[in-house]
């Protein structure tokens, strides 16, 4: 089902009206209309790294069910969409935003370069930004689903080379006052109050378990879609310590009030980044 339009003070407006409304007096909100613009883009990509990756209960109400978009939810994802719009604008070089497909699963990478070793191998370096609300002086590794999803990237890549290898996979986390790159070669530090800080190094997964990942997956997902069209029974909430990711949710509303007929506590709003559970909750994927 397609999101529909957008839940702001004015109540839930659908697209056509909220376009109209951009350009009129009747304006209420505070978005910027070029980043109201960037707003209807959800992706109707059904498996992708970044949704393979997040919660599977969102997935389903997705495709199941007409939502409004919170303006409120939305304004960090927006806000994300016009720093990465910077950062292509300024970068030189490098594949930028590029869709990539294989069947059923696509994804479009940050940036990435390809470059032709002597012995014929195809090196990829890969970099995916990263906007947070806040970054932790001391977060000395990058978390885990963002180290998969560079992975996946990765391997959308290697797809289209001969003789592919990973030469650097590169996360880099953007607040308002600093910036952190981790980095899949060793040795990496920051410096924070004079203290060195060692960074741990994105793991490179081999491209059979990056395979074996995605259609796992996938099957989960289809499974999911499968049982709640026989029962009407969605799957579970995120884990508590995951459920920093419901204040981005699209389809939080729906979600609370199926949580309010089924005995289940209300999905959280906590601001938390991650937390250390939740990087060794993946982990084990
Ligand atoms: S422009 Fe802003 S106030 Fe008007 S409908 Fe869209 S989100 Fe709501
Ligand atoms: S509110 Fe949280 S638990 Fe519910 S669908 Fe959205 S992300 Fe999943």
């Amino acid at each position: 089902m397609p999101e529909k339009g957008v839940k702001c003070p004015l109540g839930d407006v659908t697209w056509a009206k909220c376009e109209k409304c951009r350009v009129s007096p009747k304006k209420v909100c505070h978005i910027p209309v070029p980043m109201l613009n960037t707003m209807r883009q959800h992706e109707s990509i059904t498996y992708s790294p970044s949704r393979l990756l997040a919660c599977d209960r969102q997935f389903i109400l997705e495709r199941h069910y007409e939502f409004y978009t919170d303006i409120d939810h939305a304004y960090a994802a927006l806000r994300g969409t016009v720093f990465h719009a910077g950062m292509d604008a300024l970068s030189t070089g490098g594949v930028k935003e590029k869709r990539l497909v294989d069947g059923e699963f696509s994804g479009k990478p940050d940036v990435y370069w390809t470059e032709t070793d002597k012995k014929g191998n195809t090196l990829i370096t890969v970099h995916d930004y990263k906007t947070v609300s806040t970054l932790s002086p001391s977060m000395t590794e990058a978390v885990i689903p963002h180290q998969i999803q560079v992975n996946l990237y990765a391997y959308l890549i290697a797809l289209t080379v001969p003789n592919p290898v990973v030469k650097e996979l590169q996360i880099i986390y953007f607040d308002m006052k600093r910036v952190r790159i981790f980095s899949s070669m060793p040795g990496r530090y920051a410096i924070e109050k004079g203290e060195r800080i060692e960074l741990q190094e994105i793991k490179v997964k081999p491209w059979e378990w990056d395979e074996r990942f995605i259609g796992k997956r996938i099957a989960e997902r289809k499974q999911h879609d499968a049982n709640f069209a026989a029962t009407g029974e969605l799957p579970k909430q995120l884990p508590r310590d995951e459920q920093w990711k419901c204040s981005r949710c699209a389809v939080h509303g729906i979600c609370a009030d199926y949580s309010a007929r089924h005995g289940e506590s209300m999905p959280g709003f906590s601001n938390a980044f991650a937390t250390r559970s939740e990087t060794q909750a993946v982990r084990g994927e």
